[in-house]
């Protein structure tokens, strides 16, 4: 039994704003202070700190085949970036692909105690589940590609709907994934013939249906299959001057289905294509405030180092061409694509300077702040140990005003980000941070503090310096057990994978197995991960 007493609380989910209040925790979960027996429990006194749920990342890459090549693709990124190991803590490097060791106790000294790793090719699930057993610390779980599958898109060109959601039910329990996640859909197939897509009804070669099939089909999927968290989209022509019209056509395309767009900073560009890149925040901002089904993530721009790595194939392609950056493409045969191009985000390029503003004007001019939630897409717009510098300038408009006076002279001068003066309260942060991820994500016992819920607790000492604050928490706990003090690692933890398993029909098995004969490497029944795989997981119940 241990009390967390006298904090004061931020539990957006429960309606507590700040007030000061007391956590019991027996068993790795919260429980009630009336029924508890506090003598001999152990007592943490609070008084002066913020007690927060530990925080919840709905989108970072952290394990699976293409994180692993730019770890090995980016030798560079380690030699200066090596920690050693402690009594309690494994040795690792890297700094933004770190080793799966160092992954683990970054989040976790940061107050992090869920994260789910973005996307996982089916193909090469297993793989991704080895480094997720590998991640100490963390509850974890994989959202896997679907937006490219051959046979999803045989079943909606032959009109089979109904046989394309047995399958993706088989396919969720069979890679032990969360969620479905959709990347450039059709045009990492088109890219395996040198092409993309541009618009939501071009035809994807071969298959000769469209990307808005395929999203709005995933959509419909996931619905029917009650699944807990959204279709998780990275939709067409992303990084792409004007392709805020085309994410905008996007979330008007699900006709008021849910649906989570992940990292939109990169999917905001105004402009011409080809042209200029302009800020298409204030167009996409208008477009989530209207449309209540949607969720996303920002995919904040970090200046300095960072490393693009995505299933968007020809993204990475282009990228190359644009930066002269080295540029490695994967995963071709793992029913999507896959690359990595390591990249500099420049307080003075005129491109990164808009890149960053997009970002903070999303999250300033999205209103309901459970509906917009703190990423950077890391490694891709910079690293997630940065966070508590996105949350500075979130809640600090001094701050901001001071960053923006250090960029590009030409982005700023149209900046709107210098008219909006919003700042963030700890309510809200609280809330983009863990309530809402964990809300989106349909994780009943994350992202608050009533009871019931996991122990996931973190403690932060007050300061004014927001970005101190949260970097290095006073205490974090996981599964009720003290793990962090001082921002440093006191007990390695093992945490839970998060997966679920939809019921299918079993008839199309006999199907995929020819399909397997037809087209795989590897045979139908060395396919699925076991469940045996994963040493410590936790079924997340469909509706
Ligand atoms: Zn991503």
């Amino acid at each position: 039994m241990i009390g967390i007493i006298n904090g004061e609380v931020y539990d957006p989910q429960n309606g507590i704003n700040g007030q000061v209040r007391d956590i019991w925790i027996e068993d790795g979960k919260t429980v009630s202070g009336e029924s508890v027996d506090r003598a001999g429990a152990e007592i943490i006194d609070a008084s002066g700190l913020v007690v927060m749920p530990g925080g919840v990342d709905i989108h970072s890459h952290i394990v699976g085949a293409k994180v692993n090549a730019g770890r090995k693709f980016r030798p560079e990124d380690h030699r200066d970036h090596v920690r050693s190991r402690t009594a309690v803590t494994r040795s690792g490097s890297g700094y933004t692909v770190p080793s799966t060791f160092l992954t683990g106790y970054g989040y976790a000294e940061m107050g992090y105690t869920t994260v789910m790793e973005a996307a996982t090719a089916p193909l090469v699930a297993r793989h991704t589940h080895e480094e997720l057993e590998d991640t100490p610390m963390l509850d974890k779980g994989a959202f896997i590609t679907m937006g490219n599958n051959h046979f999803i898109m045989k079943c909606i060109r032959d009109g089979q709907r109904e046989k394309a959601r047995h399958y993706v039910a088989w396919l969720l329990g069979a890679t032990k994934g969360y969620a479905i996640k959709i990347v450039n859909p059709g045009g990492v197939e088109n890219w395996k013939w040198g092409q993309n897509v541009g618009e939501l009804d071009d035809e994807v070669i071969g298959f000769g249906v469209t990307p808005r099939q395929i999203i709005t089909t995933l959509a419909w999927i996931n619905d029917e299959l009650g699944l807990p968290h959204l279709p998780h989209i990275h939709g067409i022509n992303l990084g792409q001057s004007g392709n805020a019209r085309t994410t905008v056509e996007t979330i008007e395309a699900l006709e008021g289905r849910r649906a989570h767009f992940c990292h939109l900073q990169f999917l905001s560009y105004g402009g011409e294509p080809g042209k200029r890149v302009r800020s298409g925040a204030a167009e996409l901002a208008r477009a989530v405030n209207e449309h209540p089904n949607i969720t996303v993530d920002v995919g904040q721009v970090i200046f300095g180092e960072a490393t693009t790595m995505t299933s968007d194939g020809p993204l990475q392609y282009r990228l190359h061409r644009l930066t002269g950056n080295k540029w490695l493409n994967d995963d071709v045969e793992g029913e999507t694509g896959g690359g990595v191009v390591p990249i500099q985000y420049k307080r003075s390029n005129p491109i990164n300077a808009v890149q960053w503003l997009i970002g903070l004007e999303l999250f300033l001019l999205i209103d309901d702040p459970w509906r917009v939630f703190l990423t950077t897409d890391h490694p891709n717009a910079g690293p997630f140990f940065c966070y508590p510098q996105v949350i500075k300038l979130l809640m600090d408009r001094d701050y901001r005003a001071e960053m923006l006076q250090g960029i590009n002279r030409r982005a700023r001068r149209s900046a709107l980000l210098a008219e909006l003066d919003r700042e963030y309260s700890l309510y809200e942060i609280a809330i983009v941070t863990r309530a809402g991820t964990a809300r989106s994500l349909g994780l009943q016992n994350k992202g608050h503090l009533g009871v019931g819920a996991d122990a996931d607790v973190t403690i932060y000492s007050k300061l004014d310096d927001k970005e101190a604050m949260f970097a290095k928490p006073h205490m974090v706990l996981k599964d009720g057990q003290i793990v962090v003090r001082d921002g440093r690692i006191v007990r390695e933890h093992q945490g839970r994978t998060l997966y679920v398993a939809p019921p299918y029909d079993p008839g199309i098995e006999a199907d995929l197995r020819t399909h397997f004969e037809e087209c795989y490497t590897i045979s139908f029944d060395n396919y699925p991960v076991a469940p045996e795989y994963l040493s410590r997981s936790e079924v997340i119940p469909c509706a």
